[in-house]
């Protein structure tokens, strides 16, 4: 460490242990354990503070206030494909702010469904929680698997397949600190929960808006202050459940898929939750190794991707949606969904005959074909269980795609930053009509070949009227060329996207230094109220 480090340490060190315990990871520790990401070399940090109570937080403000250096808070820091920490262009020292070890939850109602958690509550966290505590509700789970913290997930305006598919729209209320020297000592928190001398304070946690000029949403995708509580409303588990799977076979029926996959959100409203529709290459390489060895860059060829799609049976697209409600309800709603569903492909739901027979079949004969069909239905059963709230690892294993040296095991931990996968999201929003979707697939798959990398398209819907896509751009991270190229078919994939109305709804933390222009009177607006809350420039100053 140099003495300039080892000064503001040594400061940190005495005013933060004063406080509650506190580890700190001198440079080499903390760009080895938080620097990682999955499209860059390690992001260098000076050190890295991990903090075990709250009230560290306003002490650390105030030191960085005085002292002059950069925060880059920190929940569980697995923004896989986005980055956890913004390379920072400014010549302060670059202090990384762990918050993992908050992680306390509270029982705001649990009657309502409303729970209080800081921080580091990760995804199994809040399950084992609510599974111990008796709460019959649901977390609300993404891809990115167990070991995510709930809140920075919102933070980043996440979506998941639980019913409350958006997950910052489910947080009711928040609590945190702005950086601003005079403002940096006490707990934000919005006039409602200041009016409110309730101990539990319902009124606020109920009530997302709150009162006046909403200020809450100012602390997601920004830099304006750290966040030290959410509420969040939980998603009650139904009595009722079950998964559809509609297979297509054919290429020329996407613009009917896309109608009914619409038709039937807006009939259904609050029973279904969001539906996916995967194609046939996105599904491939959830279920096989990669043909062509992983780290050699070489896209599939028709003929390796109709290989593999023969083995395994997978169509051309893949419908998935989940009804949940009353037993009743849900058996009514797979009769009206079989019947505006008929003839656009083979549907199955999850509880039905075949499922269960096909379960009890390769278990006890676990050969041969069986073994393949054993495994996907295996797949099957994980991915019913992130639609029911169960935190799992069936998502990760893609972003191994191209790691030559490691073979994912979903079993143990995933961190595909720490394992050197090379990975980037290309996530726009579309409008729901078919014929803007079909023009997005052909884009998608126009681009990505010409960089070597696979046209994988998922389109999750977030309404009945807004569809996001997230193409996971999957590279070897350890071929300089690879990463090149990866970054310029994100740049040609965003370019001429935005040509034609797709819009990302979250960048990376790269895109978010090169691609949003100053000139908008939004970014001026950002730009006058990020010097009022943080006239110093302390937190993470170059996101967003
Ligand atoms: C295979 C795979 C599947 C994925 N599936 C999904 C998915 O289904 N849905 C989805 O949304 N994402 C998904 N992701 C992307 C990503 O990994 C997750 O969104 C993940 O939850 C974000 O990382 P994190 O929660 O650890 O956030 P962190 O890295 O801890 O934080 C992200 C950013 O938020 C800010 N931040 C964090 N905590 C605070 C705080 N307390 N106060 C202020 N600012 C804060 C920081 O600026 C930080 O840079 C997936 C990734 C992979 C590899």
């Amino acid at each position: 460490m140099d003495n300039n480090v080892q000064d503001i340490v040594s400061v940190l060190s005495e005013k933060l242990s004063a406080v509650a315990h506190v580890d700190i990871l001198n440079s080499n520790e903390a760009t080895k354990k938080f620097g990682n990401t999955t499209f860059s070399e390690p992001v260098k940090l000076d050190a890295a503070v991990t903090i075990t109570h709250k009230s560290q937080i306003p002490v650390l403000l105030k030191c960085a206030n005085e002292l002059l250096f950069d925060i880059h808070p920190v929940s569980s820091g697995r923004n896989w494909g986005y980055g956890s920490i913004c390379e920072s262009l400014s010549d302060r020292l670059q202090i990384l702010l762990d918050l993992s070890a908050l992680k306390a939850i509270t029982p705001t109602d649990k009657d309502l469904g409303l729970i209080t958690l800081e921080p580091g509550v990760t995804q199994q966290e809040l399950y084992d929680y609510l599974y111990d505590n008796g709460w019959d509700y649901m977390v609300p789970v993404t891809g990115a698997g167990p070991n995510c913290s709930i809140v920075s997930n919102a933070l980043e305006r996440g979506y998941g397949i639980t019913p409350y598919t958006d997950h910052f729209a489910a947080v009711t209320s928040l609590k945190g600190y702005v950086p601003h020297p005079d403002l940096c000592e006490t707990e934000y928190c919005s006039y409602v929960a200041v009016l409110d001398k309730t101990d539990k304070q319902l009124a606020d946690k109920s009530f997302k808006w709150g009162l006046g000029p909403y200020l809450d949403g100012l602390f997601t995708q920004s830099n304006f202050g750290i966040v030290s509580e959410l509420t969040v409303r939980l998603a009650k588990k139904r009595q009722g459940f079950t998964s559809f799977y509609l297979q297509s076979f054919r290429k020329d029926n996407f613009h009917d898929l896309v109608d009914a996959t619409k038709d039937v959100l807006q009939s259904f409203e609050g029973i279904v939750g969001s539906i996916n529709l995967m194609d046939k290459r996105r599904i491939a390489t959830m279920v096989s190794e990669n043909p062509n060895g992983s780290g050699n860059q070489k896209v599939m060829s028709d003929e390796q991707l109709d290989a593999v799609a023969k083995q395994h049976r997978i169509p051309e697209w893949t419908m998935v949606g989940s009804i949940y409600g009353e037993p009743a309800i849900v058996k009514s709603a797979k009769t009206l969904i079989k019947k505006k569903l008929k003839g656009k492909g083979s549907l199955l739901f999850s509880d039905s005959f075949l499922i269960k027979l096909g379960k009890l079949v390769t278990s006890l004969l676990p050969v041969g074909p069986l073994k393949t069909f054993q495994h996907q239905l295996k797949s099957l059963d994980e991915g019913i269980e992130i639609m029911q709230g169960k935190p799992n690892r069936v998502a990760l294993p893609i972003a191994y795609w191209e790691n030559a040296t490691i073979t994912p095991d979903k079993a143990s931990e995933l961190n595909p930053a720490r394992d050197n996968c090379g990975l980037l999201w290309y996530a726009p929003l579309l409008p729901m009509h078919a014929a803007s979707m079909h023009k997005f697939v052909s884009m998608v798959r126009d681009i990505t070949p010409k960089y070597h990398i696979e046209p994988l398209i998922t389109f999750t819907n977030l309404r009945h009227d807004c569809v996001d896509s997230t193409v996971p751009i999957l590279f070897n991270l350890q071929n300089p060329d690879a990463v090149t190229r990866a970054k310029a078919c994100l740049n040609e994939l965003v370019e001429s996207g935005v040509k034609k109305g797709f819009v990302p709804y979250r960048l990376n933390t790269r895109q978010q230094q090169e691609l949003l222009s100053n000139e908008c009177v939004a970014a001026k607006s950002y730009a006058l109220i990020k010097q009022s809350v943080d006239p110093n420039n302390i937190l993470l100053p170059n996101r967003y």
